[in-house]
């Protein structure tokens, strides 16, 4: 192993890993340091990640419209990635957005927004059908939805499985040259003409330049000057054991359920997907966020230990049985999951300073990780920005040394 890089990322997820192939691929001397996913969280200690699960969804019925072109270019990709690394990390699905028929208001109307995310989807050439009440009971008889909600489906989505994603991206990088480390990074200082990187384990390395993937927990790392303006949160996932892939047939939804001019729901439920535990399950994650906000390393290992919200799982069975009447359902379960927000609803991919680029999403970084890589790689690389998507789009704000996000979150109440 060498000491010295063009280029050392820090996080081995999935922006940090497609970060990594693109600079390889580009035949830039690449290490990348992150650990591996932890075998369990009952006694968690260190950092945590937004995509240690099964299936994320691919697809382009987000907002804002930058947001699906950055999940399209990733997408296309995916048959090389594939072919290249042997590695299997989607399958088929149709995304189907449920929302009421008249759009409420509140902080998830323009993610369930049907006219915008149509419009979207068309100004990328992506074919989306929107359906009435009717049209949807029709589509999918098993599902029995909430009255007076209409939807729109892309027909040609994917679930993405996050893991497998993250094993192709380290696949392609280390076959192209790539070296990875697991470690955790405690450190970054300048060093003559670069930077010099040190692990928990004590080992350091050189490089040109540090790009830090550190994904929903970066201000939380101590490897930043000042903290990002962007709040992070621990999100619970919801598994609920089901027969097998045939158990339940559904598309993967994302459902904005409202009763009586009340929100009852806000996420995804997933179709069943297999588990490393050899089972089948239904994932949902709804809007339990906004109660778990994280700021420092101890906060999140904290987090981590409880295992997610338990009082998610009431909710979640309720969206299942109310979604399919009759059926019996397996044990839930509840999983720790980090996300952060940015409020430019965009990915910040841009200089730290002379010697480090960040790059962050945390609510859609999955299905746009290859493509945000790809940016990130450019930056580090050539130092200036040679997208046609003018940098601004991406640019980082950074917040006052102090800022938090529980602070943050006590300022909106
Ligand atoms: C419930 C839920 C549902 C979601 N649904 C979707 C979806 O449908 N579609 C989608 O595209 N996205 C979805 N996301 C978001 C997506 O999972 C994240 O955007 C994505 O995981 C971000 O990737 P990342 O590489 O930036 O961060 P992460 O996945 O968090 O990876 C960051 C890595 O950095 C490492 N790291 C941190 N600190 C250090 C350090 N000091 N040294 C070394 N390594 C470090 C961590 O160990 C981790 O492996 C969802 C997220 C959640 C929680």
């Amino acid at each position: 192993m060498q000491d010295r890089y063009d280029v050392i990322v820090v996080g081995a997820g999935p922006i940090g890993s497609a970060t990594a192939r693109h600079l390889a691929d580009g035949g830039h001397s690449t290490l990348v340091v992150g650990p591996a996913e932890p075998a369990g969280f009952a006694d968690h200690r260190g950092v945590w990640a937004g995509h240690y699960d099964e299936g994320r969804l691919a697809h382009v019925l987000e907002v804002p419209l930058m947001t699906s072109m950055l999940a399209m270019r990733s997408i296309r990709r995916f048959p090389e990635l594939r072919e290249r690394t042997g590695v299997e990390f989607t399958v088929p699905t149709h995304s189907l957005s449920v929302m009421p028929r008249e759009t409420p208001g509140g902080s998830s109307s323009d993610w369930f927004d049907r006219d915008l995310l149509a419009r979207n989807a068309r100004d990328l050439g992506v074919e989306v059908d929107e359906l009435d009440e009717d049209a949807l009971c029709a589509a999918y008889p098993a599902l029995s939805f909430e009255p007076g909600h209409v939807a729109l489906v892309q027909r040609d989505a994917f679930i993405l499985n996050p893991r497998r994603l993250v094993e192709a991206e380290l696949a392609a990088a280390t076959a192209a040259g790539a070296v990875l480390v697991r470690d955790e990074v405690v450190r970054t200082g300048k060093t003559d003409g670069g930077v010099l990187v040190t692990a928990a384990s004590g080992a350091s390395w050189r490089a040109g330049q540090v790009v830090l993937a550190t994904g929903a927990a970066s201000n939380a790392t101590g490897l930043l000057p000042r903290p990002l303006l962007m709040p992070s949160f621990g999100a619970t996932v919801v598994l609920v054991e089901v027969d097998g892939p045939d158990a339940v047939d559904m598309p993967a939804v994302m459902y904005l359920k409202y009763r009586d001019g009340r929100s009852l729901f806000g996420g995804i439920v997933m179709s069943p997907r297999p588990y490393p535990d050899g089972r089948w399950y239904v994932k949902l994650a709804g809007g339990s966020l906004l109660a778990n906000p994280l700021d420092t390393a101890e906060e999140i290992a904290a987090w981590v230990r409880t295992g997610g919200r338990r009082e998610d799982v009431d909710e979640a069975l309720a969206v299942l049985h109310d979604l399919l009447p009759g059926r019996e359902f397996g044990p839930a379960r509840t999983r720790p999951c980090m996300v952060s927000a940015t409020p430019t609803e965009r990915p910040y991919i841009d200089r730290v300073d002379e010697t480090a680029v960040i790059a962050v999403e945390g609510e859609r970084g999955a299905m746009a990780a290859d493509e945000i890589g790809r940016l990130t790689a450019e930056l580090a690389v050539h130092g200036r920005w040679r997208d046609t998507i003018p940098h601004e789009v991406f640019q980082a704000r950074w917040a006052e040394p102090g800022w938090t996000t529980a602070g943050w979150l006590a300022a909106r109440r």
